[in-house]
């Protein structure tokens, strides 16, 4: 068997067609895969099914392909994987526990702590459930002290790090109605596929000292990682289907000068003039990117 000493992914979540700020993430992982001869997969993460809507997923698929992004392999779905995420989360026995507290109740503990700036899970339930509860979610427990703090070097933003314990606190990997937490998905599938460089948005950025954190606890190695800047709105919202993002694949539109060109303007790629196909695009981004960003692995 060939080792590929890259291999990146691209995965969406199908809550709406591609829109620029989902593009930009693509691209960004894409030109890394190619200006590195690795492999590039694409992931559908549809394991919130309140989000989900149908059809995005072959609608995300049919873009990147008018675009001219072709994946290695075979797509996957997270929601034919949980098999994999039970066996994770049986694989961290008494790391995790069962808690029966409601988001209100994590909110009004924080407030009793004279700290409301973000919900950080106070401990609750680390020593048992009161009595008469019922668990409502899963969670990983965390070190405390030093031992909790998590660094690592994104190859963009540099150096950083994330105490888990005081900024995070023991999070949720399953919910009591089965929904599997985006956590232990991603750093199940990340392993099982083997990805050995994370080019991403800036958004989940906060995500990867949690995501560093499981891959230990599972025994699976670190990949790299890249936090390209998101795309915001005028209102400086990132942009979402909620937000207002607009869908640029109308199915008979220009990609190139409507949403290539804007996307790779975006990711700061300075461009030869006189780019007339989307083949010709990618020769360029793809030089464009690595004289940019391989100089900072
Ligand atoms: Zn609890």
């Amino acid at each position: 068997m060939t080792v590929t000493a890259y291999t990146g992914r691209f995965a969406p979540s199908p809550t709406g067609p591609l829109h620029m700020g989902s593009l930009v993430a693509a691209m960004a992982s894409y030109l890394d895969a190619r200006a590195h001869h690795g492999h590039w997969l694409v992931r559908i993460e549809d394991l919130d099914f309140d989000r989900n809507v149908a059809g995005a997923d072959h609608a995300i698929l049919q873009t990147l392909q008018r675009c001219g992004m072709h994946w290695d392999g075979d797509v996957v779905w997270q929601s034919q994987r949980q098999p994999l995420y039970e066996a994770a989360l049986q694989q961290l026995g008494t790391l995790v526990y069962p808690c029966g507290c409601s988001r209100r109740e994590i909110a009004d503990s924080r407030l009793r702590l004279g700290d409301s700036a973000s919900l950080v899970y106070p401990g609750t339930c680390r020593n048992g459930l009161a009595t008469g509860r019922s668990p409502r979610a899963w969670r990983l427990r965390v070190p405390d002290g030093e031992a909790a703090i998590r660094h690592f070097t994104d190859r963009l933003l540099g150096p950083l790090q994330q105490d888990l314990s005081a900024e995070v606190g023991d999070f949720v990997l399953k919910r009591a109605d089965g929904f599997w937490a985006y956590q232990l998905a991603v750093v199940v599938d990340d392993g099982a596929q083997n990805i050995t460089h994370i080019v991403r948005g800036a958004d989940l950025t906060d995500s990867t000292a949690r995501q560093l954190y499981l891959q230990e606890c599972l025994a699976l190695p670190t990949p790299q990682y890249l936090h390209v800047p998101v795309v915001n709105n005028p209102g400086g919202e990132k942009l979402s289907k909620q937000t207002g993002a607009i869908a640029f694949d109308r199915g008979d539109n220009d990609l190139l000068p409507e949403a290539l060109m804007p996307a790779a303007g975006f990711l700061g790629l300075s461009l030869p003039s006189g780019i007339l196909t989307t083949e010709q695009f990618w020769q360029a981004a793809t030089a464009a990117w690595a004289a940019q960003y391989l100089g900072k692995l």
